[in-house]
């Protein structure tokens, strides 16, 4: 059931070689949440000898070669992270351990895991086939972006790696379809969701700011990112593309997003839920704790949050399975030897946005001058929590199933905006889904701050906390909230993390410790305000905290005493 990782696999397969080499930076876990896993098993499903390797390590020839040169290309990701994010703190510090690593030492991920990992392919092959670039890294580094690990502007990482193309998004099926056409010797370069380099962009594509222009101008790189935003959603996208030097870089629309169908036969298919023999040998990996018996059941985010990509990587149409499919997925689990009656999560990037989506979005694209729940939800949003009640209902109700949890995070504001099924939803979770404690993100009290972060007034939040711990007293449980909190974010000063902090003390009663410094990620509206100083949107200049220091003080000022909401 793993994909092959040694050349004895191959052989006990009877393949002289593999047709595609999918490289990553993750440690294998054959597992629908490690997304080399998926794609590889979906390529397997269409027909084609898919091999992986995990980690490989980078001084050498021995890990790259070990499956040989495919037939088709290489695909290659830095894994379930952007590498920088996975080796460094927002402080900048590296980070000494790995959930995705055996063991749990971060000695395996290099830097910039997609340019080096490339490189290395093309030390070792010198004239191969072509190098696909996927993945959460290459794909928020699409186009020239903000990198503050260099703290400058860089050129699309298609240049930077001197891969062939790359595939953004989820790519399921754009990365079969592009086999396909290689497997056929057709040009794959009009396939949705492919980027590429290019001496001329086909005609009707709009030219974004050049990467020099951007890289020099703040107002040129703000441009550029407003009509990069606004080109992502398949429904109403069209090409894109940036001059680099005397190149372009093209990047085509995005493939329209998998239907129900599709999105079923995906998750269907079989997973071992384990660390392949050959890397659990490092010793244990964390990760497979919480993602063995969780459940996705759906993708993409409408929540905008400024400081997201998700909205850039999966989409903002929210797109779900099948209570069916979740329920084979949920008997399936049970069977599994090492299941012991819990599942551990049932969500998607926002758990609760699950079976509903506005018929706008999906018939005429994302709008591209409002937000869905920006600064309040939006009355087009047909928010309905039935078809998540039903399905924790019948998920719940699977012979071996002992509990199902919800531990991916909701949004409160759809809980209060559903006058419906709102409260219904929220007792059922409060009820029978979660371990003691609901976690929320909040992420301030400031209302300014909260513009600049797109998040919801905190009305909201009092008014959620005060029917939460109405329902937890009614159900008999002893329950409490968790608070996440995110400091120096562009927007935020030192003064607003102590209104913050009195706002937890008088009004949460507690002293927050999960606090999260802001890590100016590539390819979101809160980078794009950390770059420039200025609020994207009205051109007007925002406070940013750039200094380590001050950056550590905003969250020093937080951290301290009692840290849960309890009454
Ligand atoms: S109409 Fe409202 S819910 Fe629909 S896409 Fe626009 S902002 Fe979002």
């Amino acid at each position: 059931m793993f994909l092959p990782t040694t050349a004895a696999e191959l052989r006990d397969r009877g393949w002289d070689r593999p047709d595609i080499v999918l490289v990553t930076g993750d440690t294998y876990i054959d597992s629908p949440f490690i997304g080399a896993a998926l794609i590889g098993k979906v390529l397997t499903a269409a027909g084609f000898r898919v091999g992986i390797i995990a980690q490989p390590a980078v001084d050498s020839g021995a890990d790259i070669g070990r499956l040989g040169e495919p037939r088709l290309f290489w695909g290659v990701t830095g894994g379930s992270l952007d590498s920088l994010v996975a080796n460094y703190t927002a402080g900048g510090r590296r980070r000494r351990t790995d959930d995705l690593t055996p063991g749990g030492r971060n000695d395996r991920r290099p830097d910039r895991a997609v340019i080096v990992y490339s490189n290395l392919i093309r030390r070792h092959y010198k004239k191969t086939v072509p190098i696909v670039l996927g993945g959460i890294e290459a794909s928020l580094r699409r186009l020239a972006h903000y990198d503050y690990w260099s703290n400058r502007i860089r050129r699309s990482i298609l240049f930077d790696a001197k891969a062939d193309y790359l595939l953004y998004g989820m790519a399921d099926n754009s990365v079969v379809a592009l086999a396909r056409r290689l497997q056929a010797s057709r040009s794959p370069l009009d396939l949705p969701g492919l980027c590429y380099r290019a001496a001329r962009p086909p005609a009707a594509y709009l030219e974004l700011p050049a990467y020099e222009e951007a890289a020099a101008d703040p107002e040129a790189f703000t441009a550029m990112f407003h009509l990069f935003y606004r080109h992502q959603d398949p429904v109403s996208a069209r090409g894109l593309c940036q001059r680099h030097g005397d190149r372009f870089l093209v990047h085509n629309p995005p493939a329209p997003y998998l239907s129900q169908e599709e999105l079923d036969r995906v998750h269907g298919l079989a997973f071992a839920r384990e660390v392949h023999p050959f890397y659990r040998r490092g010793g244990p990996v964390r990760a497979l704790d919480t993602i063995r018996f969780s459940l996705a059941s759906h993708r993409g985010c409408y929540g905008a949050c400024s400081f997201c990509a998700i909205a850039v990587h999966q989409g903002q149409t929210v797109r779900w399975r099948s209570q069916a499919s979740l329920v084979a997925e949920a008997e399936e689990l049970v069977r599994h030897p090492a299941f012991k009656g819990i599942i551990t999560d049932v969500g998607g990037p926002t758990a609760n946005m699950y079976g509903f989506e506005c018929g706008q979005k999906t018939s005429r694209g994302v709008c591209r001058e409002k937000r869905c729940l920006f600064p309040a939800v939006c009355n087009r949003l047909p928010v309905d929590h039935r078809p998540q009640i039903e399905l924790l209902r019948r998920l719940r109700r699977v012979p071996g199933v002992r509990k199902v949890f919800v531990a991916s995070g909701i949004r409160h504001d759809l809980v209060l905006a559903d006058r419906r099924w709102g409260e219904a939803y929220l007792r059922e979770l409060v009820t029978h889904h979660i371990s003691g404690q609901l976690k929320l993100a909040p992420e301030h009290s400031e209302p300014h701050v909260l513009a600049a972060m797109g998040k919801p007034a905190i009305t909201s939040l009092l008014a959620f906390r005060d029917k939460f711990f109405q329902l937890t007293r009614e159900a008999g449980k002893k329950q409490f909230l968790t608070y996440y909190f995110l400091a120096a974010h562009p927007g935020c000063r030192a003064a607003d993390m102590r209104r913050l902090r009195r706002f937890a003390q008088q009004q949460l009663r507690l002293s927050p410790r999960q606090v999260q410094i802001f890590t100016p990620t590539p390819a979101t509206y809160a980078t794009l305000m950390y770059w420039t100083g200025k609020d994207p949107f009205s051109g007007e200049e925002i406070p940013v905290a750039r200094n380590s220091r001050e950056r550590a003080r905003q969250k020093n000022i937080l951290v301290a005493g009692k840290t849960t909401s309890r009454r």
